[in-house]
């Protein structure tokens, strides 16, 4: 059992980031806890909240691997995403926040991860997005959602939250 993140539009099977469960958790848990500070538009937070979703305690354990296509791009405002994308990677990377996840993930383990991840999104261009996935994403989201709702944070973490909930809190 584990999660695997691809990129297929780079055809190349070996960029496939492959994790444990719980691996996969403290990965999300890193990106999660410094994109929310970074994140200043509705296009940001909703990339945020989007990994927010990929939440083992609701999804079950080992089903929340993803494309890199599949996440929330908006064609508009892609280049800025990106880079915003890359600075949460970068932060996950310096530990940002990491006193207030309230465990010490393994660097040995996750640092591998983000910086594939970081290759990965640094590969994957404009022409690589599906924007229905956007669309879709907001069509099948709730009134109640976070994201109709001014995003709002958990108090503890100051992570955005997910229709689930805080995904540090969680898992
Ligand atoms: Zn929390």
């Amino acid at each position: 059992m584990g999660n695997i993140i691809t990129c297929k539009s780079l055809h190349n099977a070996n960029s496939d980031i492959v994790m444990s469960n719980r691996l996969t958790d403290a990965f999300l848990n890193v990106l999660i806890i410094a994109g929310s500070r970074l994140a200043k538009t509705k296009e940001q937070k909703r990339l945020i909240v989007w990994l927010a979703e990929k939440d083992q305690t609701a999804a079950g354990e080992g089903n929340v691997g993803f494309d890199i296509a599949e996440m929330p791009w908006n064609t508009d405002t892609f280049q800025k995403d990106k880079a915003f994308m890359l600075k949460t990677i970068r932060h996950a990377l310096n530990k940002k926040h990491w006193d207030k996840l309230g465990y010490e993930p393994n660097e040995k383990n996750i640092f591998p991860r983000l910086e594939q991840f970081a290759e990965l999104i640094e590969a994957f261009e404009a022409d690589d997005i599906k924007q229905e996935k956007l669309i879709k994403w907001l069509e099948d989201s709730d009134k109640d959602d976070p994201i109709n709702n001014g995003f709002p944070v958990c108090p503890r973490h100051d992570a955005l939250l997910s229709c689930f909930g805080c995904q540090i809190c969680r898992n």
